[in-house]
């Protein structure tokens, strides 16, 4: 009787190896995955080293992997990365590149077309979770591409996650902005509300509470406020320069498909404010802090509404 082999465990190359990165590329290596990760910062290499994987000196290393993931700011570093001399070199025929960051969907097609010209697949698998998601593999992982390249590194996806098939090159990436868009508008008007009920005297655990029970909820309500913004902490671990980035994209996809997006400028708009306030490093929860400090304080809301009374 004849054994037909297991087909081998394909290296992983993993490129951006931050909040989100690190977490995901630790879950790989524990999955039995040989893992050659890099980034630019020498302490998350150190990391991936004491966490099973391998810290390589380049991008151009870490693409000689049969699957070559990328965890990335944006589209900008996706790109320039991917156009590495180095790693065009390691990019042989019939490699995988997934791109896990949170890219923009016009600049991922047109990516895959240029690798496809050199027979690269581009999977685009953008995910939504959270740091604490990314460390328990609990992330939704939204993937567009060829079904038959979206097979084959579905294995990989799970270690990571529930990957939920969005359609072809780029769909990952436009749903998942989309959802960030929501996601941001939820976050400030669930801010505002917050801000407002505790001057009118209502307690913030009682307002949740109503809140996740009835049609106001979104993860605004269920998470973000009672995890990371009533505590104080503000660490999330999801920077407000990346949900910007984020919600920008999604408005730029509604017009290139002609819907104008109203509603979207204006929550683009007021958390542009808020990013020009805040630290670089500012996390993205600490737009609730800075709302609440936009308030008038409650000696001028009394004379505003007086002067509004009898006007
Ligand atoms: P991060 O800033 O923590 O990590 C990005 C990493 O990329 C950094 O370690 C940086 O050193 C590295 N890097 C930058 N340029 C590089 C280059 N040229 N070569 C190698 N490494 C390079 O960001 P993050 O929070 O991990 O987010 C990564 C992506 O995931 C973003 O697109 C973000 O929008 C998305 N995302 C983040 C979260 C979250 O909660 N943090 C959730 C979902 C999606």
């Amino acid at each position: 009787m004849s054994e037909v082999a297991a087909a081998p465990t394909p290296t992983i190359g993993f490129i951006g190896l931050g909040r989100m990165g690190s977490p995901m590329a630790r879950l790989l290596a524990e999955g039995g995955h040989r893992v050659l990760g890099y980034d630019l910062s020498p302490e998350a290499l150190a990391q991936l080293a004491g966490a099973g994987g391998t810290a390589v000196r380049s991008a151009g290393e870490a693409a000689a992997a049969d699957v070559v993931v990328l965890m990335l700011p944006d589209s900008t570093v996706v790109t320039a990365v991917l156009r590495d001399d180095a790693v065009v070199s390691a990019l042989t025929p019939g490699r995988i590149v997934i791109d896990m960051s949170s890219s923009e969907p016009v600049r991922t097609r047109q990516l895959a077309a240029e690798l496809a010209q050199r027979g690269v697949h581009l999977v685009d698998a953008p995910v939504s979770g959270g740091v604490r998601g990314a460390q328990t593999g609990k992330l939704t992982i939204m993937v567009g591409g060829d079904t038959e390249i979206v097979d084959r590194v579905e294995p990989v996806l799970k270690l990571l996650g529930r990957p939920v098939r969005a359609g072809d090159v780029g769909a990952g990436h436009a749903v998942k902005a989309l959802n960030n868009l929501m996601s941001a508008t939820h976050l400030w008007v669930t801010s505002e509300a917050m801000v407002a009920g505790q001057r009118f005297g209502l307690d913030p655990e009682v307002m949740l509470s109503v809140f996740n029970g009835s049609s106001g909820r979104s993860g605004s309500t269920d998470n973000k406020w009672p995890n990371f913004i009533l505590p104080g902490s503000y660490d999330s671990g999801f920077g407000l320069r990346l949900m910007l980035k984020d919600m920008k994209i999604a408005t730029a996809l509604a017009r290139a498909v002609g819907v104008e997006p109203v509603l979207g400028d204006e929550a683009v708009e007021l958390w542009s404010h808020a990013a020009d306030d805040l630290a670089a490093t500012a996390d993205h929860t600490e737009v609730a802090r800075w709302i609440a400090s936009t308030a008038l304080p409650p000696s001028d809301a009394n004379t505003a509404r007086t002067e509004g009374e009898t006007a």
